[in-house]
């Protein structure tokens, strides 16, 4: 896997200044399977970094990435790409210090401050020069991803009887014989 890194000197020595960071499967931004996925395409990214005031710097865009996976309802299986609007801070490393100065903070008040030592996970970060996108786009796209995968939002599931989709012209089941079929303990599982 390629690393997706971009210069952002220029942009942190202007504020409100925009850099175009999209990039497509070329950048080879592999994401290995994760729970019912299995991506089938590098990702994606179209959009910016926008730099602010204090050296903090703003990633918008929208990500995708093809997958295949399984309906958690009726099984059949999904070919599709999935995409997501993300909007994330990247802090400077020395944001909290800087912060506390300008404001004259206390340690307690800057508790909360982003701090590279204290929240490596929880915040993203920048050195000053660059910027390493790799692991928080992965990030975002685990963040952001349905926890199960459906064929379609209005999925009927699978019928209790006969085992077949529910909108299936070949289903001719009523609900009543339910309990006798071998397919009812999968109802309660659906
Ligand atoms: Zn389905
Ligand atoms: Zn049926």
């Amino acid at each position: 896997m390629k690393a997706v890194k971009f210069e952002i000197k220029p942009l942190l020595t202007e504020p409100g200044s925009l850099m175009d960071i999209s990039f497509g499967p070329e950048q080879e931004l592999n994401i290995e399977d994760y729970e019912a996925y299995h991506f089938t395409s590098p990702l994606s990214f179209k959009g910016d970094l926008l730099s602010e005031d204090s050296g903090i710097l703003i990633l918008e865009g929208r990500l995708s990435i093809d997958y295949e996976a399984e309906c958690v309802r009726c099984l059949a299986p999904i070919k599709d790409t999935f995409e997501c609007d993300v909007r994330e801070y990247i802090y400077p490393l020395d944001y909290k210090t800087h912060m506390q100065d300008l404001w004259d903070l206390s340690d307690e008040e800057a508790e909360d401050l982003p701090d590279p030592e204290m929240d490596p996970d929880e915040f993203l970060f920048h050195d000053g020069s660059r910027v390493d996108l790799t692991k928080a786009l992965e990030d975002l796209l685990i963040l952001n991803l349905p926890i199960s995968p459906y064929c379609s939002d209005d999925c009927p599931g699978l019928c209790p009887v006969c085992g077949r989709r529910k909108d299936d012209p070949n289903c001719h089941c009523d609900d009543e014989n339910i309990s006798d079929s071998p397919f009812a303990k999968l109802k309660d599982l659906l």
